[in-house]
């Protein structure tokens, strides 16, 4: 990206200047500033400065840095202001990758550069009291207790915020005992490393492990390319405690033996909190672990560790895609598959996308984890785009975990023990906690979706066109496709049961997809004397809130959890030996393309969570649908079938990985105006992809299947082309050029994980 000429003054410069791109948010492109001599060496890329901007001053990164002889014409070029923060906050490396995401999702760099970038807090100096040398003794309590503190902690002293959470309102006292010569105060610089993660002390190490066969030759693989430095991809695709941890364990530490730095994304923190501790135990540098709630200082913090190169570690959620590491050489991306990894709003990056981007751009090795691949994964290891390392066994013997599918098709409404509970999960839940375990009952709390559903066969109305699952509006009293808009009324009877057999009285259509909610009441009338904890994402908004009850299901104080797919992720807890899931169709009946890849993963996860080691595990389904195969394929532990099934259908109906999408959601309080906008906006983009030769089919627009989000009415569009190049190139075209009513908010979303 070249200088902008827009702002600068046509009069001659002095020669010696030198010059700088700054990159100022919102701005699309960068600003060219001179240094003023006092300032020159402290330029570097990366470093936020402050430079004037029209009347105001504006905070930006310097992006760039050029003689004055790389500049054709001759401009006077305002100076830059100040230096915000010395040190740069990203390698020239990370600066290439910021620039290939604002290309790649059709955003300005500075936006890239907003939501990567932490914004930087002054360095904070703390005041630390000492004791001195004097033994004279003082009068009051408080003094007494004091100095006995200031004396014990010796010449690491205590600082001064620690003694006012210790001693609220002290400062008096503590400034008596500096005239009398008893305490001393000093002015500390606070270190960013103080906010790493440090490893575990030499005694709490765990042993090493000897790889076993299959680790081995995993392992064997990405040595190589590590020693290669260029790069390479791998999808490590191992069930549950198949030991892949092991393997991202031992590959790091090769990576330190080089001298490389290691970046670990992981869906959530909280979720993983073994992974943290696996990676401590065993790596001698501190980390930096980066979660979603991290305060701003700590965030920073890590962050500057990074960039100073102090840390070497740096381990967390799908924004730490960004951290500036210095000679990254490998990316581990745990539980790839997870969606997660995309963020929601802004630009929607993909992270796990993203770690093999950035490693091509700095010839790194990125591995992929999973017990479930996403089948795009699996596809690009297929076609020999990333390499596919295989962990197939248990390193140690583990009694299997069983599936028993419940169909409840086949029971009648009296049978059931309640309104989500067969008999069959009732008994199963009575026997696990007469043995003193623990029970997880799944359900799928997103069944806002009503659909039609066939009591005999299961099956639900398909979009003729998208192969979707129709839902069902009550207002029009009509079955709706979200993708492309076709409706009809709903049918009176199954056309799946009458192809296959000419019953006497049809099968009747029921209305379903919602009432789960009511599950944690169900069961705490069935089960009065139970503890029964409830998690999902409203229950456990904050961080500590989730720990506690993860506790509370460890120390065995809570005997039933009841949530969301949320429960099923990587937790290690021994005294679970029995998941329920209270309807697996929910998920099936989605209106998104991956609904089937979802269902999979999440019924293969949940067996993952079902017993481990010494007590074997049940897992029970229950669905009308026993024969889908997500559901079968589950319970077979085939996920090569799986993966081979739903990639030929993908393939037909034209679905990733053989088509990129991109959605572009509308939203607005007034109900009509979304879908007209993108009903305007359709007839644009056929013009367009006629002047310029792009080929691009357009699904929709049609209302989105989440129909309103905090008051405001949404429909979405769907844009599908055989390469991404394409649709980059016309959602630059919209973006500049379609003008969009105050009134209505647009959102593109490149590679959108999310359909709803
Ligand atoms: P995953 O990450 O695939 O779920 P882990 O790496 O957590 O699997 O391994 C599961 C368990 O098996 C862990 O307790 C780990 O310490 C142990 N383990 C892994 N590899 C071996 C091995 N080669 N020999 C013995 N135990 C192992
Ligand atoms: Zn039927
Ligand atoms: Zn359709």
């Amino acid at each position: 990206m070249l200088s902008m000429r827009k702002f600068v003054r046509p009069v001659a410069a002095s020669r010696e200047e030198l010059l700088v791109e700054v990159t100022l948010s919102p701005l699309s492109e960068a600003y060219t500033y001179s240094v003023p001599e006092t300032h020159q060496s402290e330029i570097e890329i990366g470093v936020r400065v402050e430079v004037p901007l029209g009347r105001r001053i504006a905070v930006g990164f310097i992006t760039g840095v050029l003689s004055e002889r790389e500049l054709q014409e001759t401009f006077q070029i305002k100076n830059i202001h100040r230096i915000v923060h010395p040190a740069p906050c990203f390698t020239p490396e990370a600066l290439e990758f910021y620039k290939w995401i604002a290309h790649y999702y059709c955003v300005p760099l500075s936006k890239v550069l907003e939501t990567a970038v932490p914004d930087p807090l002054p360095i904070k100096i703390q005041k630390h009291w000492f004791a001195t040398a004097s033994r004279d003794e003082v009068r009051g309590i408080k003094q007494k207790e004091i100095l006995r503190i200031l004396r014990e902690r010796d010449v690491a002293g205590i600082s001064h915020f620690e003694l006012q959470q210790l001693f609220p309102k002290s400062s008096a006292i503590l400034n008596r005992l500096q005239e009398l010569e008893l305490a001393i105060r000093e002015e500390k610089k606070e270190d960013a490393s103080s906010f790493l993660t440090h490893p575990h002390l030499a005694e709490d190490c765990l042993p090493s492990i000897t790889l076993n066969e299959q680790q081995a030759s995993a392992l064997g693989a990405i040595s190589a390319s590590l020693n290669q430095k260029s790069y390479n991809g791998f999808l490590l695709h191992g069930i549950t405690g198949s030991g892949k941890t092991e393997v991202y364990i031992e590959a790091a530490q090769h990576v330190l033996a080089q001298g490389g730095s290691i970046l670990v994304l992981v869906p959530e923190i909280a979720l993983t909190p073994q992974l943290v501790d696996r990676f401590r135990a065993r790596l001698e540098l501190p980390l930096a672990v980066m979660h979603s709630s991290l305060p701003k200082r700590k965030r920073w913090e890590c962050w500057r560790a990074i960039a100073e190169g102090q840390c070497r570690i740096a381990q967390g959620v799908r924004s730490s895609i960004f951290a500036p590491l210095h000679n990254l050489s490998l990316i581990i991306v745990d539980e790839e598959h997870d969606s997660s990894y995309k963020q929601g709003d802004g630009f929607r990056y993909n992270a796990r996308d993203l770690a093999l981007v950035r490693a091509k751009l700095c010839g790194a090795t990125t591995i992929l984890g999973s017990a479930t691949p996403s089948v795009e994964s699996f596809y690009n290891a297929s076609q020999k785009k990333i390499g596919y390392l295989r962990l197939k066994e248990r390193p140690y013997q583990t009694k299997q975990h069983s599936y028993e599918i419940v169909n409840l098709g086949r029971i009648k409404k009296g049978e059931m023990v309640s309104e989500s509970i067969s008999p069959q999960l009732f008994s199963a839940i009575q026997e696990t906690l007469i043995r003193g375990e623990q029970v997880f009952l799944l359900y799928n709390r997103r069944g806002f979706a009503r659909y039609l559903q066939c009591n005999t066969c299961g099956e639900s109305v398909f979009c003729p066109n998208c192969s979707v699952p129709l839902t069902y509006h009550q207002y029009g009293q009509k079955l709706l496709c979200h993708y492309c808009s076709f409706t009809m009324e709903p049918p009176q009877d199954c056309k799946s049961c009458m192809e296959r057999t000419d019953l006497e009285s049809t099968p009747l259509l029921e209305l379903r997809g919602s009432g789960t909610q009511k599950l944690f009441e169900e069961l705490e009338e069935l089960f009065p004397n139970v503890s029964i904890a409830r998690l999902d994402r409203d229950s456990a908004d904050s961080l500590s809130e989730l720990e506690s009850i993860l506790h509370g299901v460890r120390d065995g104080s809570i005997q039933i959890l009841a949530g969301t797919q949320m429960i099923a992720k990587g937790h290690d807890l021994p005294g679970v030996t029995l998941v329920g899931v209270i309807d697996c169709d929910v998920g099936l009946h989605m209106p998104d393309f991956r609904a089937a890849e979802r269902v999979f993963q999440l019924l293969t996860q949940a067996g993952g969570r079902a017993g481990r080691r010494e007590i074997p595990g049940r897992v029970i389904l229950q669905t009308r649908l026993p024969n889908h195969f997500s559901i079968a394929l589950t319970t077979e532990e085939d996920y090569h079938s799986f993966a081979k099934r739903e990639l030929s259908l993908r393939k037909k109906l034209l679905y990733p990985p053989f088509r990129k999408l991109v959605r572009v959601v509308c939203s607005a309080a007034e109900e009509q105006l979304p879908i007209e906008q993108l009903r305007t906006m359709r007839l644009m983009i056929q013009q367009w992809c006629e002047a310029h030769a792009i080929s691009i089919e357009c699904l929709g627009p049609s209302p989105a299947p989440i129909e309103k989000v905090k008051a405001l009415f949404r429909a979405h569009l769907l844009l599908r082309s055989e390469k991404s190049s394409e649709l980059r190139k016309l959602v630059s075209i919209m973006k500049k050029h379609i003008k969009v009513p105050v009134n209505i908010r647009v959102t593109y979303d490149m590679d959108p994980q999310d359909m709803l």
